[in-house]
């Protein structure tokens, strides 16, 4: 079952066909979110909790490599995180509840890395940053871990090396949606498959 014809994703609550293609319609994605927020039975409550999820998702200050210098430019004005109310990075993963992993991960900070992801409390979410945390891109060595998913459950992966701001901000958007609709954080749908 797909989207309706003749509706738009804003329909389904959804809203980042207005920071794609305008006139164009809902990805693959998109419908399954759709199909999912159609499928899950959410509570008003629930709803409200969401929204208060996505409007204080405060990343862990957490910067690997390159891509972390491209991170820190969307707390900058031009980029202007604080509009989702996400600039405050903090720097005890206690306070924090989404884990940008920005950068390759080497076999020597993978443990530091996953103690830092048990610290946070949940719920919490994990972004893969670009082609070096999702899958270990160029290096393809003995020295850097190949995929971060090899260590944490992410749930979503941002591509390019590096991703620009605007690539982060879309995929910090999408992973709102996500929460929005009722998706289940990572850990919790490796459970499930479990
Ligand atoms: S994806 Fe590119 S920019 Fe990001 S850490 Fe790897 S090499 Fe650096």
């Amino acid at each position: 079952m797909g989207i309706a014809d003749g509706k738009r994703l804003a329909d389904y609550g959804l809203s980042s066909e207005r920071l794609l293609m305008e006139g164009k319609g809902p990805g693959a994605f998109e419908q399954e979110v759709a199909q999912l927020e159609q499928a899950v039975l959410a509570t008003t409550l629930d709803k409200a909790v969401s929204w208060a999820q996505t409007h204080s998702m405060w990343p862990d200050t957490f910067g690997l490599a390159c891509c972390a210098i491209e991170m820190m430019a969307v707390t900058g004005p031009r980029y202007d995180l604080a509009r989702f109310g996400m600039e405050a990075f903090r720097n005890s993963p206690r306070q924090a509840d989404l884990l940008i992993v920005s950068g390759r991960v080497s076999h020597k900070m993978a443990p530091p890395l996953r103690q830092i992801y048990d610290q946070m409390l949940e719920p919490k979410w994990v972004i893969a940053m670009g082609v070096c945390a999702s899958s270990g891109g160029m290096f393809a060595n003995y020295a850097v871990l190949q995929g971060v998913d090899r260590i944490v459950p992410v749930d979503l992966y941002v591509p390019g090396c590096p991703p620009r701001p605007e690539g982060l901000m879309e995929g910090i958007i999408r992973l709102h949606e996500r929460v929005i609709a009722g998706v289940p954080p990572a850990y919790e749908m490796n459970e499930r498959i479990c």
